[in-house]
């Protein structure tokens, strides 16, 4: 019997064998691996990961469940549950007391979704300050609205701030949807497995602050044409002739712009703050 579901910490349970083979596939594991997994609540996912890789790191904010999953795992070598809040626990200081588990190059996780995008600046950084070193591979199940922002194609309906934020940091792939019905008790939304491939960065964007801003505003108010919308740190024309530029029609709405054309857009704007 799974312990009752508690909804302060997003604790859905996850019944579907089809959805755990999905998201292990996913992971493309190897024996070398070092996994990280946020929220292992009953370890149902946990137990299939650890034979497969060398370590699992796992980081559980509920008490209750700790103590089931030691009871359940604590005797497997390669496995180090961390008690606490994924978001304000410094996993580099937790992990230098136990020398035999190393950083993790992988994370696989049933995230809580109402922590999705602090989970995700955690995972990736941020435009101005990308994680260094970066993860190889994630697979994360989702909330499905939120994965289809996440693998959205410029102009497309879910394309916004996020899908470019996102992108910028990382290659977004859709691996599957999963109904609500996969979980116990189920949520009221479906969900989605996805996978995110970080890239090596270059400096791309010459500045990263800017491009922060120009986001903000840009995606400020979606129906408006994007000229509109950053009409307060730039002249229309100016911007209007910009696009041109850069090939992109100066009546576009921020949407339309790939994660290449807002780099260029950012790093031509050299003059604004
Ligand atoms: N992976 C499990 C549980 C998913 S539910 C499964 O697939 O069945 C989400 C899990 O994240 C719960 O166990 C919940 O207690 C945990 N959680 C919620 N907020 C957290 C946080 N801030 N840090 C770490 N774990 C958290």
């Amino acid at each position: 019997m799974n312990p009752k579901a508690r909804k302060q910490f997003g604790q859905h349970w996850l019944r579907s064998d089809k959805a755990l083979n999905a998201i292990v596939a996913a992971a493309k594991l190897n024996k070398s691996d070092r996994l990280l997994e946020i929220g292992p609540g009953t370890g149902i996912l946990t137990r299939r990961l650890l034979p497969m890789v060398e370590s699992v790191v796992a980081v559980e904010i509920d008490r209750d469940l700790c103590e089931l999953l030691v009871k359940k795992l604590g005797n497997i070598d390669n496995f180090l549950l961390l008690q606490g809040d994924f978001l304000s626990l410094d996993l580099g200081t937790q992990l230098a007391s136990f020398p035999n588990f190393q950083q993790p190059n992988k994370v696989v996780a049933n995230i809580p979704y109402n922590i999705t995008g602090p989970i995700l600046e955690q995972l990736l950084g941020k435009i101005a300050q990308p994680r260094i070193p970066a993860f190889d591979l994630i697979v994360l199940l989702v909330q499905k609205e939120v994965a289809q922002r996440l693998y959205a194609k410029p102009s497309s309906r879910a394309f916004g701030a996020l899908s470019v934020r996102v992108q910028y940091l990382a290659e977004c792939e859709l691996i599957c949807d999963v109904p609500a019905k996969a979980f116990s008790p189920p949520p009221k939304v479906d969900s989605a497995v996805v996978r995110l491939r970080p890239r090596i960065m270059e400096p791309l964007v010459s500045e990263p602050k800017r491009l922060e801003q120009l986001l903000k505003l840009g995606f400020a108010s979606k129906r408006k044409m994007l000229r509109n919308n950053l009409k307060s740190v730039v002249e229309i024309d100016h911007l209007s002739n910009l696009l041109e530029q850069l090939e992109v029609n100066p009546q576009a709405r921020a949407e339309n712009l790939s994660v290449a054309q807002w780099v260029a857009l950012s790093n031509h704007l050299t003059h604004i703050a």
